[in-house]
């Protein structure tokens, strides 16, 4: 049906129909606010916009996609402070030629990663835009200890949970419109892209544990992100290139050496985080519990000496392009734009 007979109520009631009622919800959508419960005295708040030809390109992705990535990413920010994610806002900008399918299908993306993260939809906002756009606001439980950017010591081991760089190669292989799209290889590289997996039991555990001393996710590629730890915390940081994990399919299109798109890719939502030497053994072990690998990529270093990714050869890589800055033009932005 066009949204332009449903009509806004109409489309409210439709998104309402299709939401379930989850644990904490005292009143979800339909009223002027949401009304929850907390068990803790604090929340964890995050809020991400994803706009149509920016973050995300609806010639290759679908809306499915599209609902649980807007979902995705702002679990893996409650990931990264340690919290558990609970609650969810979602406002939309719909342009008038979009029907109410295509909406749906968004949301089916939505539920589908909501059920599985004890998400509840709780409310939002829909209006008429000349583009597609999602603003999603994720409400989370703390840990005891949330863990912030800021933590890290000179001396500590630094980490990041699975491998690095998929989603940025797929997204280089999407817009290069190569030849090479197909087969078994790149869909996994597609998935990594599409459907990012949020590290919510390593964060949490992480954070429970008290093992590490900071923590970010990873968004806007390797480097930036490692900038933003050390900023917070004052300290430097020394990669060795050889540790950072590539995943097979990586290392089969882009191939071992290349890593560009592991440094400086955005979008992988793995986590990156420092750690006092002494806690190796008990991160190694939390490996099993977390369902996902952890490795020991470099350590911090005194904040003078900056950040640096040492090659096999023992001589620092040259570092021209750090990562993704939405505001800045770098020739990295202009070559890869964040893309759904
Ligand atoms: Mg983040």
């Amino acid at each position: 049906m066009r949204l332009s007979q449903l009509g806004e109520f109409g489309l409210i009631e439709a998104i309402a129909r299709t939401t379930p009622k989850g644990s904490g919800v005292r009143i979800g959508i339909g009223d002027d606010a949401a009304w929850v419960s907390h068990p803790r005295q604090s929340s964890l708040i995050t809020s991400d916009l994803l706009i149509e030809g920016i973050h995300f390109d609806l010639r290759w992705t679908t809306m499915f996609d599209l609902g649980y990535k807007t979902l995705a990413v702002n679990l893996s920010d409650i990931a990264a402070m340690g919290g558990i994610s609970a609650y969810l806002m979602l406002s939309l900008g719909i342009p008038s030629h979009f029907d109410s399918k295509k909406i749906a299908e968004f949301y089916r993306g939505i539920h589908s990663l909501a059920a599985r993260s004890g998400v509840t939809l709780i409310g939002g906002d829909t209006n008429i835009a000349p583009l597609f756009l999602a603003c999603a606001c994720v409400i989370g439980h703390p840990s005891k200890h949330p863990l912030t950017r800021s933590g890290a010591k000179t001396g500590d081991d630094i980490y990041v949970t699975g491998t690095l760089g998929d989603a940025a190669l797929a997204l280089q292989i999407l817009q290069s419109k190569s030849k090479r799209a197909h087969g078994k290889t790149i869909g996994q590289l597609m998935q990594r892209h599409h459907r990012p997996t949020a590290r919510l039991t390593a964060g949490s555990i992480l954070a429970e544990k008290r093992v590490a001393s900071a923590m970010i996710d990873i968004s806007d590629g390797l480097i930036q992100d490692l900038g933003h730890i050390c900023k917070a915390s004052g300290v430097g940081a020394e990669i060795s290139a050889d540790d950072i994990p590539l995943s097979s399919a990586y290392r089969a299109v882009a191939g071992k050496d290349d890593l560009r798109y592991a440094l400086s890719g955005g979008e992988d939502y793995e986590l990156l985080f420092c750690a006092p030497h002494s806690h190796r053994d008990d991160i190694e072990k939390l490996q099993r519990r977390a369902k996902v690998s952890i490795t020991r990529i470099g350590r911090c270093v005194a904040s003078r000496a900056g950040i640096s990714v040492i090659a096999a050869s023992g001589k620092p890589m040259a570092l021209d392009a750090p990562g993704h800055d939405h505001f800045k033009k770098s020739a990295n932005n202009a070559r890869r734009r964040r893309s759904a």
